[in-house]
């Protein structure tokens, strides 16, 4: 279950969330894997939080040379440096307000993985391009473009998030069956091109409102590996029970 906090939150109110939310997690390790991914303001005092714990602290994004003349960017090394072990690639607010496209998001997803940090790529489709029918072709389009930068043993470390971008920040959730049919789609995909051990071995999340009123039935999907969450993973309390609700469907099988 990962936490995207967005650009939200200032050092102190970062250090209090993760005082709320380890001694928590503490009791799911084993069970549920749990990442938040900060602002890189406070990256650094999440990071330093979560040495001993069960948690991974990851960035929002990354660029993909590792230094030089590139104002305002930060690079994998330097993420590494600040004691994160993931970063988030190609949310879909940086495809579409920031203008990222397929090509620098394998790219960067590539980086992140050669510098040893644990890449979520996101993907997915606008209203439009699912009312016109065309989700499948965004969807595996960013997907192949992300698995023709990267080789297939590396690529076991890439999460992939499938992010419809109607249902994030809108309250509009997937339906479970459409989250199903979407990742089950994905993951045929993968097999098609990386394999089955690949396909098999490769965690994809579902992300777009969720909630802790609709997690347990989207993580109850087959294909569903876990959630990437925006606004309900701002507060604490709220994030930890959608890990509750993750740590639910691993025991029920
Ligand atoms: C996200 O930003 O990745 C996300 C899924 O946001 P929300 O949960 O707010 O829809």
């Amino acid at each position: 279950m990962a936490a995207n906090w967005k650009m939200n939150k200032l050092v102190r109110e970062a250090k209090d969330y993760m005082a709320k939310l380890l001694p928590r997690v503490d009791d799911t390790e084993g069970e549920v894997d749990v990442a938040v991914f900060a602002p890189f303001t406070c990256l650094h005092a999440v990071a330093r939080m979560t040495d001993d714990k069960p948690v991974l602290a990851g960035a929002q994004n990354l660029y993909f040379e590792d230094s030089g003349a590139y104002t305002g960017e930060v690079s994998a090394p330097m993420i590494s440096d600040l004691g994160a072990g993931a970063v988030i690639v190609g949310h879909s607010e940086r495809r579409e307000i920031f203008g990222e496209t397929d090509e620098t998001v394998a790219r960067k997803a590539a980086r992140a993985l050669d510098a040893g940090l644990l890449p979520i790529v996101c993907v997915g489709e606008t209203k439009e391009e699912r009312d016109a029918g065309d989700m499948w072709d965004k969807v595996s389009g960013q997907v192949r473009a992300v698995m023709e930068e990267i080789d297939s043993p590396r690529g076991h470390q890439v999460v992939f998030a499938y992010e419809p971008i109607w249902a994030i920040g809108t309250g509009d959730t997937a339906s479970p069956e459409d989250a199903q049919d979407a990742i089950g789609r994905i993951r045929g995909l993968l097999k098609e091109l990386a394999g089955e051990e690949f396909a098999g071995a490769v965690r994809i999340l579902y992300g777009g409102s969720i909630k802790p009123n609709n997690a347990a039935q989207i993580m109850a999907q087959e294909d569903v590996d876990g959630g990437l969450v925006g606004g309900a993973s701002l507060d604490a309390d709220s994030f930890f029970e959608l890990v509750e609700a993750a740590r639910g469907e691993v025991a029920r099988g």
